[in-house]
């Protein structure tokens, strides 16, 4: 793809995933990242079988391994009478079906565990305090420019630079950002001290109308990631700022006794208002693409955005390696082969924000099929997504 790294504005979940299976594949690259250090605000990740398949193959899956928790199944409660609704079976039942685990962790360690497997390679290289703030087109490459005038020179750029792209922008001046109506508040809390069912090894959704909250162990069970999602008319300004827990609990009142106790134990909690955009009409545009938040923002009660820029990364970088030449053909393919699943996974995640808040008979509705249908047949409906193991280029990749 003429001469020159691959660029990858911003060093997330995608950006990282994606220059790891570049340098799996022989590729060199260079990751652009506003931050000055690659820290991670105390939050989890639920990572899927068809995420973990893919970590797997960039041998990124061993490491996260022990710090990792791996819950056996996802409870549903009632929220107000904390009843349990129903059990999603995990663990070996999911590993069994689909080849890979389910894993959740704290974002930190899957950070530290890309980057544990980064360092194998000397072709990926990582800069860090460079926010991506244009590009110019020379005919052969790109020369990507940051806010401060430094400059960085590669033959394509990728911009992973999440929900707030700078690259999106770019391509996209006129595109809005669609607020979604929901707010999520994240933290992590001590196992020590929290109550048998929320420091045991399952995922647990609590539900009520207009919130829902959702916990699950994480840094080999010491700690458990908690995300509280609460309706709210006006989105608020920053992303990830502090929020106090006296709001938080506020959101709550009418939730089981012992969820409020549970979430009381909660010190400093982060506040994120989510965003739903319409589809973009292209990812790309002549040596620029997109992927993950940049290309299709997800809400998150599917628990999937990650992982589907993990998939990204994974499909593009076996596209790259098969056409290094053809970038506009590359991005078209990585569009063709993506675009339908993602947006199959938006539209789940919405309807899971419906269902999730119901509330009156609509509610009692839900809570009797929850009870009455058995969980592992309830989880065959998902098959679709946890079943994934690399669009069609990814399977046949050299990875
Ligand atoms: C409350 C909540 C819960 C979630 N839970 C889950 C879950 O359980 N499982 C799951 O799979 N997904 C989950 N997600 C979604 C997941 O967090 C995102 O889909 C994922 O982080 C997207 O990865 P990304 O790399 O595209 O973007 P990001 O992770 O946002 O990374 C973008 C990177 O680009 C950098 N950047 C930004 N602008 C620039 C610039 N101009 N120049 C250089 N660098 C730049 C940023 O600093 C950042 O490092 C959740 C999201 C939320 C909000």
């Amino acid at each position: 793809m003429t001469s020159g790294p691959v660029l990858i504005a911003g060093a997330g979940v995608a950006g990282l995933s994606l220059g790891l299976a570049l340098a799996r594949r022989g590729i060199a690259s260079r990751l652009l990242e506003r931050r000055a250090e690659l820290s991670q605000a105390g939050a989890g990740i639920q990572l899927g079988p068809n995420a973990m398949v893919v970590l797997q193959r960039l041998g990124v899956a061993a490491h996260l391994e022990s710090l990792a928790g791996k819950p056996d199944a996802i409870d549903v409660y009632d929220g107000a009478s904390g009843r349990r609704l129903t059990r999603f079976p995990l663990g070996q039942h999911i590993e069994q079906r689909f080849g890979a685990p389910y894993r959740v962790a704290h974002r930190t360690d899957l950070q530290s565990a890309l980057l544990e497997a980064i360092r194998a390679h000397t072709d990926l290289e990582i800069i860090t305090g460079f926010e991506v703030s244009g590009w110019q087109d020379t005919g052969a490459g790109l020369i990507v420019t940051a806010t401060d005038g430094r400059k960085h020179e590669g033959s394509i750029l990728i911009g992973a630079d999440g929900l707030w792209s700078t690259v999106r922008r770019h391509i996209h001046p006129d595109h809005p950002l669609t607020y979604s109506g929901k707010l999520a508040a994240r933290t992590v809390i001590p196992s020590a001290g929290a109550g048998e069912r929320f420091a045991r090894a399952a995922t647990g959704v609590w539900l009520a109308p207009d919130a829902h909250v959702v916990h699950y162990p994480v840094r080999a069970g010491r700690d458990i990631a908690v995300v509280v999602i609460v309706d709210e008319v006006t989105p608020r300004e920053g992303w990830g700022r502090d929020i106090s827990s006296t709001s938080v609990q506020a959101r709550l009142i009418g939730f089981a006794p012992d969820l409020l106790e549970f979430i009381s134990l909660a010190q400093d909690w982060h506040a994120w208002s989510l965003y739903d955009p319409p589809p973009l009409p292209s990812w790309s545009s002549d040596r620029v693409c997109l992927v993950g938040d940049a290309a299709h923002p997800i809400l998150p009660f599917f628990a999937q955005g990650g992982g589907m820029a993990i998939e990204d990364a994974d499909t593009l970088a076996a596209l790259i390696a098969q056409s290094p030449d053809a970038p506009a053909g590359v991005f078209a393919n990585f569009e063709n082969l993506r675009r339908s699943r993602v947006q199959r996974v938006q539209d789940a995640s919405r309807d899971n924000g419906k269902t999730f808040h119901l509330s009156g008979p609509m509610a009692i509705a839900r809570n009797l099929t929850l009870t009455i249908a058995p969980g592992s047949l309830m989880m065959r409906r998902y098959d679709w997504l946890y079943g994934w193991n690399g669009d069609a280029v990814g399977r046949v990749s050299k990875a």
